[in-house]
């Protein structure tokens, strides 16, 4: 295995080093913007995080800075890159972080902080700390499954990272983790796409077993998950210069504290025949397909006083959190529905 592991690292850390992405978290490496980059990174494109990470190493320069700031600000700052609880999360661990002697190192240290899985303790305790432990998310998953040409119908994801992550640690450089799991990451992101992956470009093209036998399209093989199709129904209110918005209590976890325009059900209003439609609106959450239709709700009843319901004023748009989608479409639905005034 020593001799694969240096076959395979040592072209992809001289390919890494020429090709790597001129990207804010690799230029002065500190311990703060690798865990901010991880946070960031999940579920979520670089070319989306790039802003962000800028703003918020301005806003929040440091894990103490960060720990003595106040949540609200911290969400906004997170406003629009979703799973909030990222954001949540990043603060508490700061202020841990805040609390302790000496900033922790090896994975076991990091794994047992907030916000924190294998994944990003494996990052952050290579990157930072030169430990030895392979990272495996799913461009890993890509590449080791096409090197290693792996054969196996994986249920999900998960299970996937799971069962290959003893092999990314076999195949670990035990001199250059921290580099090593950034270019395998890397080959992944820039290379070894999805779909028509450019092995002309590859490093580990002659020990690429998948490219030998021309089955690179059919790996990794993982169950694609059932699409759910979803439809919300959603009541806009205004009041002069107010907007009716739910402010989602923590059960709601991912999207906990962030305001969003009531559903039907949270305004406990009933017939939605009797209210003018304004327009329909598509997302995407992972496999959920949800389609959103909004109404506009004149008042005749005050329904403010169902739960977590808020009257909020129009220039303070600016100041709550709004979930990604409803902070785009906000301002020409209340358009929409000034015109129905
Ligand atoms: S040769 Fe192609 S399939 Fe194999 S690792 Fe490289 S890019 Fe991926």
């Amino acid at each position: 295995m020593k001799y694969l592991q240096l076959e395979i690292a040592e072209p992809l850390l001289i390919w890494y080093q020429r090709n790597k992405r001129d990207l804010p978290w690799r230029s002065n490496p500190t311990c703060y913007k690798t865990v901010v980059s991880e946070f960031m990174l999940q579920q979520t494109r670089v070319e989306t995080v790039l802003p962000y990470f800028k703003n918020w190493l301005t806003k929040f320069p440091s894990f103490k800075i960060l720990a003595e700031s106040d949540e609200n600000e911290v969400m906004k700052a997170w406003e629009g890159l979703g799973y909030y609880s990222r954001a949540r999360n990043l603060r508490k661990l700061a202020i841990k972080i805040n609390n302790l002697e000496t900033i922790p190192k090896t994975q076991k240290e990091w794994l047992v902080l907030p916000g924190i899985g294998p994944y990003t303790s494996a990052a952050i305790s290579s990157i930072c700390f030169n430990e030895k432990d392979a990272v495996v998310d799913g461009n890993v998953v890509r590449v080791l499954t096409r090197i290693k040409n792996i054969e196996t119908e994986f249920k999900d994801g998960s299970q996937a990272v799971k069962i290959l992550t003893p092999l990314a640690n076999e195949l670990l450089c035990e001199k250059y983790p921290g580099d090593y799991n950034q270019a395998i990451m890397e080959l992944g992101a820039t290379v070894c796409h999805k779909q028509k992956p450019l092995c002309i470009l590859c490093p580990v093209q002659k020990q690429c077993e998948s490219f030998k036998n021309q089955s690179v399209d059919q790996k990794p093989k993982i169950k694609p998950k059932k699409i759910v199709k979803k439809e919300v129904n959603r009541v806009i209110s205004l009041k002069k210069d107010r907007i009716l918005l739910h402010k989602n209590p923590t059960e709601y976890k991912r999207l906990a504290n962030v305001y969003e325009i009531p559903t039907l059900e949270q305004t406990g209003l009933k017939n939605i025949e009797t209210m003018p439609f304004l327009l329909k609106n598509k997302r995407s959450i992972s496999n959920e397909r949800i389609t959103e239709f909004f109404y506009y709700y004149k008042e005749e009843k005050d329904v403010s006083s169902q739960e977590n319901l808020h009257w909020v004023q129009k220039h303070d748009l600016g100041r709550i959190t709004l979930s990604g989608p409803h902070k785009k479409w906000i301002f020409s639905l209340i358009e929409s529905c000034e015109s129905c005034i």
